[in-house]
């Protein structure tokens, strides 16, 4: 058996971690309040069990699997069920909600953990030749369905899982050059770049269970992006195993050879090969690292001043700021009597903001972070250029660096409440885009009137917040997440509320993703991001490398033939403008056919994404999580 980790099958992150609000007393009020779902007489899901789950059998010939085996070893080829199913989805809500209920159409044949660089290739050639299928897994952490194999895929199906390839093979000192596995997990290299003093500062919030492939496959964005760049700007060399050799792009700082094959490969998904290691960008660990909080009046005053600082000469390595509705979330989720909560409640904090803003206006208020790295005198001249602009658009900056403190340290927890959530029978997702300037209020305000009508439209109370992060010249990045309790068809409901957004995103000059990139989930919109004819070049280029369709199939641009939702989050019959209709023709077998693997509400309901719109056979599901026995003990995070 391999050594290499993966995070639960049903969820995210290692086995016993949860989220838990035994120290958020702000929390249960505000979950209540905001989509009607009573945490303290809900009770939790039991996990789910594996063995109740129907997993589709191997076809992997004999044949196939000695040659596997003679590349990468005995104990480094499976076809484990866990490890098929694994290997199966990243971690959308889409994909736990299917996972949960037992709805698992098309595994992988085999899992394949190559050594090295050498054997990946070997292992692609050997699949190609054989008209394999060949999905490269990092992390699995992927959110827009870019892992799961065709439903009607028929050939060998290969997930070759790069977790074996984990080392900083070498850094060039003098460039700040890390030539770095492709299999990698941030923390890993995070800790093999800081023995040596630098940094990759590249920290997507899902950086504990993502590798560098992974990022660079996605277009990944980190939440210090405003200073190190997009991954799309950290990468600079890349090496790709194709059937026919190396893809070899060396590290340069900028070059006019034609149009970029570096950029073709950043966001491909596995369709143009599998990527072996990666070539970045690193800088010296800052001596300085602080991360500010920041009030202002109101969302339009905040977006103002971020804008401001985008244009200034000010280069903080974070941006960011809540909407009133993402900051009280901010607020609930504090914990008693630190951070935020002391200053909000422990102070004369909202006396302050009383006597400047007017008591009836605090509903608006806005918090951002704003951090600032490098050497000493740097960070303090950052900050005063920044707080200048700050004071310049009605902000307070006195808040200090408390809530930054805690920010930083609860930001790769966030990922756990969505289990949770799920756990009580309730969604919480995020969709996420970018838009310049000019944009941003358009695109807020209407993607949640979007999430509002599609909660009319089923009947609930639900939730959307947002905040803006990553700016750039031109534009921001904006990033929503949306909760609501599940009224009768988890997944037909969740459809519909994400579409919305989506949709509202591409009415409004916005793209369908910021740095989530597109997998199934997302391309139904393609088209209308980067119109027609760009999906024609973008077709060209994929079945023109692969004409065997052997990459990763049906990923970023549908597969030849599949329906236009195959995958997508039942997209299908959607109208330009509003949300999705139910198709009228099945895709394929409906989801009542598999038994659900859980015992709660969110657990015993329902089809897949990929089905729900395009039949009618779920069943109904409960408003409300029914009382069973409570969930095994999560370990506190
Ligand atoms: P996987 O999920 O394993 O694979 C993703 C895609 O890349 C697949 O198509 C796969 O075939 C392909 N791929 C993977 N490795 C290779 C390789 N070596 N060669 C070729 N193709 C490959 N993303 C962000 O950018 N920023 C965030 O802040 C962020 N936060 C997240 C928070 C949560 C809770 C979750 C669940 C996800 C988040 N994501 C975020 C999304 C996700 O983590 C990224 O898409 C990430 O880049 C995926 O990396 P991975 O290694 O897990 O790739």
């Amino acid at each position: 058996m391999t050594d290499v980790k993966h995070m639960k099958w049903w969820g995210w992150g290692n086995e016993g971690s949860a989220f838990h609000h035994d120290d958020k007393p702000g929390f249960a009020p505000f979950v209540l309040e905001a989509v009607g779902l009573d945490l303290l007489t809900a009770t939790k899901a039991e996990e789910p069990d594996f063995a109740q789950l129907e997993v589709p059998k191997s076809n992997v010939t004999a044949a196939f699997t000695k040659t596997l085996v003679g590349i990468v070893g005995e104990k480094n080829v499976s076809t484990d069920d866990k490890l098929r199913v694994i290997h199966t989805y990243g971690k959308s809500l889409r994909d736990l909600v299917r996972i949960r209920n037992n709805w698992i159409e098309r595994a992988p044949d085999v899992v394949v953990y190559p050594a090295d660089e050498a054997e990946v290739l070997a292992v692609v050639k050997a699949a190609v030749k054989a008209n394999a299928v060949i999905i490269p897994f990092g992390g699995g952490s992927n959110i827009a369905g870019s892992l799961e194999p065709l439903p009607t895929e028929k050939r060998t199906v290969v997930s070759l899982d790069l977790g074996r390839l984990r080392l900083v093979t070498s850094i060039d000192e003098e460039s700040g050059l890390a030539v770095i596995q492709a299999g990698s997990q941030g923390p890993d290299l995070e800790a093999q770049l800081n023995e040596k003093g630098w940094t990759i500062g590249h920290f997507p919030d899902s950086f504990t269970h993502s590798t560098v492939g992974g990022w660079v496959a996605t277009r990944s964005s980190g939440m210090q992006s405003d200073k190190y760049g997009d991954i799309a700007d950290i990468a600079r060399g890349l090496r790709v195993a194709r059937a026919d050799g190396l893809l070899v792009l060396r590290p340069l700082p900028s070059t006019s050879s034609g149009p970029s094959v570096r950029e073709m490969i950043l966001g491909s998904e596995g369709r143009l090969g599998v990527i072996t290691e990666v070539t970045v960008q690193v800088h010296r660990i800052p001596v300085k690292r602080d991360v500010y909080a920041y009030f202002f009046p109101n969302w339009k005053a905040g977006i103002a001043a971020m804008q401001a600082i985008s244009e200034s000469d000010a280069a903080p390595s974070i941006t960011r700021i809540s909407d009133s509705n993402e900051t009280g979330f901010t607020l609930a989720t504090s914990k008693g009597r630190k951070g935020l909560d002391k200053f909000m409640a422990g102070t004369a904090l909202p006396k302050i903001m009383a006597a400047k803003w007017g008591k009836d206006n605090l509903g608006d208020i806005c918090i951002s972070f704003i951090a600032y790295e490098g050497s000493v005198a740097h960070a303090k001249r950052q900050r005063a250029l920044v707080e200048r602009i700050i004071r310049d658009h009605d902000g307070l900056t006195i808040i200090g660096t408390g809530p930054g403190i805690l920010y930083d340290q609860k930001k790769f927890d966030t990922p756990y409440l969505r289990d949770f959530l799920l756990d009580m029978g309730a969604a919480g997702d995020v969709s996420e885009t970018a838009t310049p300037w000019s944009k941003i209020n358009q695109v807020h305000d209407a993607a949640y009137a979007a999430a509002q009508k599609a909660y009319d439209e089923i009947g609930i109370k639900g939730w959307i917040m947002s905040h803006m992060s990553h700016s750039y010249h031109s534009g921001a990045c904006l990033y929503f997440t949306f909760a609501f309790v599940f009224k009768n068809d988890p997944v037909a409901e969740y459809n519909l509320v994400k579409n919305a957004i989506q949709q509202s995103f591409v009415d409004n000059h916005a793209t369908i993703s910021h740095h989530h990139g597109v997998g199934v989930e997302h391309s139904p919109w393609l088209e209308e991001d980067i119109s027609a004819e760009g999906v024609v070049v973008m077709n060209a280029l994929f079945t023109g490398v692969d004409p065997g369709q052997n990459f990763n199939p049906g990923k970023v641009t549908a597969a030849p033939g599949a329906e236009k939702s195959a995958g997508a989050a039942g997209r299908v019959g959607a109208t330009k403008g509003g949300a999705a209709k139910p198709a009228a023709k099945p895709a394929a077998k409906p989801a009542a056919t598999k038994k659900p693997v859980a015992t709660k509400a969110v657990a015993t309901k329902a089809a897949p994404a990929t089905k729900t719109a395009a039949t009618k056979a779920a069943p109904a599901a409960k408003a409300t999580p029914a009382k069973k026995a409570p969930a095994k003990a999560p370990a506190a995070k």
